[in-house]
C-alpha cells in the first residue's frame, strides 16, 4: 500500500495524517505532537477515531520540530504498514509568484526561507520539518502546499496598498490566507451544487484563526486577510483590521517595543482581549460576563461587514457558506451572522441549521447557505499525490 504523509507543523505542535493512495485518497491515521519542547506528547488515533499511541515524552527527547518530525516517522516506519511514497507540507507563505504546490528541493527551500520575515511565526515552524526529511531523506519527494497559493489568480491590483510602490515590489502585498480551506469547501460546493459553486460566493473560515473569502466560480477575488494573517476579522487573538495609527500611537505614545507590540496583535487581542476572558467562542457564548457579549457581538458585526465589503467585490451574492471550528459547529453563531445577511437575502431554515445540514438556508431564502465542513490536510493529499502523478 502506498501512502503520503500530510504534515502541519505549528511553533509546539505538529500535526499529521496518513493517506492510502490508490486511485482515491483514504485517510488512515491523523495525530498530533503536542508541547514540543516543554511537555512533549504524542497522540495518534486510526481512522475509526481509535486510539493507536498516546505517550509523553522527556523535553530532551522531543526538544524541537525536527525532532518530532523524527519520532513520529520511526513511529510511522515502525508500527504502521505502507510505502511512504511522498510528503505534503502545510506552508503559510509561497510569497508571490507560487500559484499552486511545489515539489521541494534546495532552491525552493531557500525561497521559501526568504518569506519567513512575511509569516515570523509560522514559515520557520512550517520549514523545520521539510529541512530536517530533505537532510536526512533527500531523495523522497516532499511537496509544499501554500495557504497564499490560491488568491494569486485574483487581479493583482487587489493586492496592492496605497503606500510607495516600491513597498510593493519588496513584498508588502496583500497575500490572502487559509487558501487551503476554501479551495476544499470550493471543491465541495462544486460537488454539492454545482450551480451555486460556479457563482458568486463568500466562504466564512470561522476558526480560531478566522477570515473570509470571495469566490466567484470557484477562484479567490477578495479575502479579509493581507499581508499577514492579522488582518480582517477579529480571530481567537488575533486583532483583524485595525487603524494603522493605533500602532503609531502604541509605538510613540506608549514606548511599547516592536515585540511588544507583536505579543499584542497575535496573541492577546480579538476575542481574548475584548472579552477579557476567553479566546474561545464556546467559553464566550457560556459565560454570563459582559466582556463575552461584547465580544461576540464585535465579532458577529464584523463579519457582517466584511460579507458587504466582499459581496460589493462579487457586485452581488448568490451564497455564503460557513466552515472551520465556529462556522461547522455552531447553529447559535451561524444564526447570528445570518441575521447580518438578512439584506443580502439571507433566510436561514432553523431546523436545517440545529441539524447541520449541508444546506441550512430556506427553500424560499434568496441566498444560499451552506455548512461545509473543511478538509485542509485531505486538500494537501491530493495536491501532493497529484503532483506525484503528473
Ligand atoms: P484552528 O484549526 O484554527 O485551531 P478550529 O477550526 O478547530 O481552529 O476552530 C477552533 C474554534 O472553533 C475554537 O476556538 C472554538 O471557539 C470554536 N468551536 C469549536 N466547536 C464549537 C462549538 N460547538 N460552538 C462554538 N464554537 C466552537
Amino acid at each position: 500500500m502506498d501512502t503520503v504523509l500530510v504534515v502541519n507543523a505549528g511553533s509546539s505542535s505538529l500535526k499529521f495524517e496518513v493517506f492510502a493512495v490508490s486511485g482515491s485518497l483514504t485517510r488512515l491515521v491523523k495525530g498530533k505532537m503536542e508541547g514540543i519542547g516543554t511537555a512533549p506528547r504524542l497522540a495518534i488515533k486510526g481512522a475509526g477515531g481509535e486510539r493507536l499511541a498516546d505517550a509523553s515524552y522527556p523535553n530532551e527527547t522531543v526538544a524541537d520540530l525536527p525532532a518530532a518530525m523524527r519520532l513520529v516517522g520511526e513511529w510511522l516506519r515502525e508500527r504502521h504498514d505502507g510505502r511512504l511514497i511522498a510528503v505534503g507540507h502545510r506552508v503559510v507563505h509561497g510569497g508571490p509568484n507560487h500559484m499552486r504546490p511545489a515539489r521541494i528541493d534546495e532552491t525552493l527551500l531557500h525561497e521559501l526561507e526568504r518569506y519567513t520575515p512575511l509569516a515570523p511565526l509560522h514559515q520557520p515552524s512550517n520549514l523545520a520539518p521539510i529541512r530536517a526529511l530533505l537532510e536526512r531523506q533527500p531523495q523522497l519527494t516532499q511537496v509544499a502546499c501554500f495557504d497564499t497559493a490560491f488568491h494569486r489568480g485574483r487581479d493583482p491590483m487587489a493586492d496592492h496598498y496605497a503606500i510607495p510602490a516600491h513597498y510593493f515590489e519588496e513584498g508588502v502585498r496583500r497575500y490572502g490566507f487559509h487558501g487551503l480551506s476554501y479551495e476544499y469547501v470550493a471543491g465541495r460546493l462544486a460537488e454539492i451544487a454545482p450551480d451555486v459553486g460556479g457563482g458568486r460566493v463568500i466562504v466564512a473560515h470561522l476558526g480560531s484563526g478566522a477570515s473570509m473569502c470571495a469566490l466567484r466560480s470557484g477562484k479567490s477575488v477578495e479575502s479579509t486577510l493581507g499581508f499577514t494573517a492579522l488582518d480582517g476579522l477579529p480571530m481567537g487573538t488575533r486583532c483583524g483590521q485595525i487603524d494603522p495609527g493605533v500602532l503609531l500611537y502604541l509605538l510613540q505614545q506608549r514606548g511599547m517595543s516592536a515585540a511588544e507590540l507583536q505579543d499584542l496583535l497575535y496573541r492577546e487581542s480579538g476575542l481574548k482581549g475584548l472579552s477579557g476572558a476567553s479566546n474561545d467562542v464556546r467559553d464566550l457564548l457560556a459565560s454570563e460576563e459582559p466582556g463575552a457579549a461584547l465580544a461576540l457581538d464585535h465579532f458577529v458585526h464584523r463579519i457582517g461587514l466584511n460579507a458587504g465589503m466582499l459581496a460589493a467585490a462579487l457586485g452581488g451574492l448568490d451564497a455564503f457558506v460557513f466552515t472551520a471550528g465556529v462556522g461547522e459547529n455552531s447553529p447559535v453563531m451561524r444564526e447570528r451572522i445570518c441575521r447580518k445577511l438578512e439584506w443580502l437575502g439571507a433566510k436561514l431554515d432553523s431546523r436545517r441549521n440545529a441539524a447541520g445540514e449541508l444546506l441550512i438556508s430556506g427553500d424560499d431564502s434568496r441566498l444560499a447557505i451552506y455548512a461545509v465542513p473543511t478538509d485542509e490536510e485531505l486538500m494537501i493529499a491530493r495536491h501532493t499525490y497529484a503532483l506525484l502523478a503528473a
